[in-house]
């Protein structure tokens, strides 16, 4: 099978247009939308490649639904609505089945969550998928890192820590129960937050999705919004499985700096904590209030043997290098 007519079977007509702004798809030499009235576009960018984000040999279906999630959840962090996507693909050889095995999770997510793939590239090289996707939100309204304010509470959606154990079930190669196979599920396929970031447009002070790990993450909106907060340890959200697997203290720490839950870290005023709290609670979100932005710069911890300022940070790519 030659590229054309890979792209053409696999990738021509894959997802759903939700915003009605894709005027030209797959294969022209540009893809052309049309901007919704009155909204900005955001969009980002990620990368996989084989060896480096994810294990060799894993299985297509989860390349797809981790890659896709993981873009999403971005744009899920501004408050945006999603729109459309790009895709590039670098494969070692032509592979029909391994393609078809993208493809298939690939659409039916990008159809659930409303983004038009609209074109891409493909090449023959190293095990590498990049997305790029793109989202709406009114204008001046995205969910920005820089919004932080004193007194303000420090939120997160879901249960943390769970997509570092399921990375510890695969390197570990652990014996599959229903454990294991949810925290491997978190891992690979996740969720993102985006009916619930969009609830917070307009009214969280400032967001971020949780890649890199809470505190790291949380470390982006203090530097950003020029201000310090402190966790509560004690009320981060563990899931049962969690702590089944890794037992409470290597579970906090996880769930402190574990990286990829994709869940929603956000800062609300105290004038809108019971409006927002109703309407995610209304919309089935689980949502926890973690701790507090402080005027004082720094980041600390509590729990009962009292405070400390927090020094492992979550997992910082160049830091690894450098260090
Ligand atoms: P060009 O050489 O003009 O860049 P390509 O041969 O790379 O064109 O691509 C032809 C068409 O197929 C373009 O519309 C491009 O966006 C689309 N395309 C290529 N690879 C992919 C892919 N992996 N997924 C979606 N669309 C793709
Ligand atoms: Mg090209």
């Amino acid at each position: 099978m030659d590229e054309f007519e890979l792209i053409r079977q696999y990738f021509s007509d894959l997802g759903q247009d939700s915003s009605g702004c894709v005027e030209l798809g797959v294969g022209d030499d540009c893809a052309i939308v049309s901007p919704p009235a009155g909204q900005q576009l955001v969009f980002s960018i990620d990368t996989l490649v084989e060896g480096t984000h994810f294990l060799p040999g894993t299985p297509p279906q989860q390349i797809a639904t981790r890659l896709l999630g993981a873009t999403l959840s971005d744009l899920a962090a501004m408050g945006a609505r999603p729109g459309f996507f790009t895709l590039a693909i670098t494969l070692p050889e032509s592979d029909p089945a391994w393609l078809a095995a993208f493809a298939q999770p690939l659409a039916s997510m990008a159809e659930r969550h409303g983004v038009r793939l609209v074109g891409g590239d493909t090449t023959k090289g190293p095990l590498t998928l990049t997305v790029q996707v793109h989202g709406w939100v009114e204008q001046g309204k995205a969910l920005r890192r820089d919004g932080a304010k004193p007194g303000d509470a420090v939120y997160v959606t879901g249960t943390l820590g769970d997509s570092r154990a399921g990375l510890e079930t695969l390197l570990k190669k652990s014996s599959v129960n229903s454990d294991v196979a949810y925290l491997q599920q978190r891992f690979y396929a996740p969720e993102p937050r985006l009916t619930t970031a969009q609830l917070l447009v307009g009214l969280a002070s400032a967001a971020i999705d949780v890649s890199d790990g809470l505190l790291a993450d949380l470390e982006h909106i203090l530097k950003a919004s020029n201000v310090g907060a402190c966790i509560e340890l004690d009320e981060l959200p563990l899931s049962p499985a969690l702590r089944r697997f890794a037992g409470e203290q290597q579970a906090i720490d996880w769930a402190c700096s574990g990286g990829e839950d994709f869940e929603i870290c956000f800062t609300l005023p105290a004038s809108h904590e019971e409006a927002v709290l109703d309407s995610l609670v209304h919309h089935d979100v689980p949502v926890w209030r973690v701790g507090e932005v402080r005027q004082s710069h720094g980041l600390f911890v509590k729990d009962a043997t009292g405070e400390r300022p927090v020094t492992a940070r979550g997992f910082n790519h160049f830091s690894e290098i450098s260090e």
